[in-house]
């Protein structure tokens, strides 16, 4: 499935099978989970995407080939994910101070590379991850990007012990697990009135949920946020206690209101959480081992990559969409 251009549908299209380049492995798509930021693609609301493209950086694959020089322990057969963050230049200034997340170069799946909308694709290795045998593909491919993003977005809200989060969609319903299994306690927010979302988020061990319209009963540590409406920043804030953070996690966000300071006042911090970077994709596959999650996800096959999307944008899932190859 490729986008031609912002604005318009995907379009089913029979390319050629790709040749692996060098340090490049060929892949046999499994799966690959439908992200908001391929939304977000779609509308023109991300700079700079080259085109035509095809979407998806969610992927779960088996190696099919391997390009001249791959660096890594990799061999047909294996099964390996392919997240969001797809190349780095290595030398700029965040490359080498460990934050190669936000690379002055970098190239993303699905968006400056092609994806995962496909039955094949190409990836560099040296940002590939290896996944176990055990699970169906459909239930970790919204690890890569949803589970990886919430698991950062998590890591740099410090060390919260009541953790907010705010809009119960793909990535807050598999953090919301694991952090329930680090023994945090979770408040989960949906939209107001929203009382399957809430029900679904407690059957997945938050400790309270309720609209966006209700205050929790006790002051919070920390609020992730993952629906892109920026006057949830506000209200995040006012729910936090002295010293909390709330994280932005989405790559596009509407515009936030204006909040007296007293609000922000107490050490309270609002930051936002970019890419990932490869050691958090180790880290959080390590921790997903230690602590199996259970990912609700809805099946679609490739050629439905266009109404998932639209299934997504009406809020109409619960979890994740994950698009099946045949
Ligand atoms: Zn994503
Ligand atoms: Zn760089």
């Amino acid at each position: 499935m490729v986008l031609e251009q912002p604005g318009r549908p995907l379009r089913l299209t029979d390319l050629p099978r790709p040749v692996p380049d060098a340090g490049q492995l060929l892949l046999a798509v499994e799966a690959c989970g439908v992200c908001r930021t391929d939304l977000h693609l779609l509308d023109g609301e991300l700079p700079d995407p080259v085109l035509p493209v095809v979407p998806g950086h969610e992927i779960v694959a088996r190696v099919a080939g391997l390009g001249p020089d791959v660096q890594g322990d990799w061999h047909l057969g294996q099964r390996v994910g392919v997240p969001w963050l797809g190349w780095t230049c290595g030398q700029c200034r965040f490359c080498t101070s460990g934050r190669e997340n936000l690379c002055e170069h970098a190239r993303f799946t699905g968006y400056q590379l092609n994806g995962g909308y496909a039955e094949y694709t190409l990836a560099d290795a040296r940002y590939c991850l290896p996944l176990p045998d055990g699970p169906a593909a459909e239930h970790l491919a919204p690890l890569l990007c949803a589970g990886l993003i919430g698991y950062r977005a998590l890591r740099l809200a410090g060390d919260p012990h009541r953790l907010g989060v705010y809009g119960f969609g793909a990535a807050a319903h598999i953090i919301t697990q694991l952090a329930r299994a680090q023994g945090r306690e979770v408040f989960a927010f949906t939209r107001p009135g929203d009382g399957a979302s809430q029900e679904f988020a407690r059957s997945l061990g938050a400790n309270w949920a309720a609209g966006t319209d209700e205050a929790p009963p006790q002051p919070l540590d920390a609020g992730l946020i993952f629906a892109p409406a920026g006057p949830l920043v506000p209200i995040a804030l006012r729910h936090l206690d002295k010293g909390g953070c709330v994280v932005c996690a989405g790559i596009h966000m509407s515009d936030i209101p204006g909040f007296p300071y007293a609000w922000l006042w107490g050490e309270r911090s609002i930051r936002s959480v970019a890419n990932l970077t490869r050691s958090d994709g180790l880290a959080f596959f390590e921790a997903v081992r230690q602590t199996p999650l259970r990912t609700e996800v809805q099946v679609f096959a490739l050629e439905q990559a266009n109404e998932a999307l639209e299934r997504l944008r009406q809020g109409a899932l619960q979890g994740a969409a994950v698009l099946r190859m045949a």
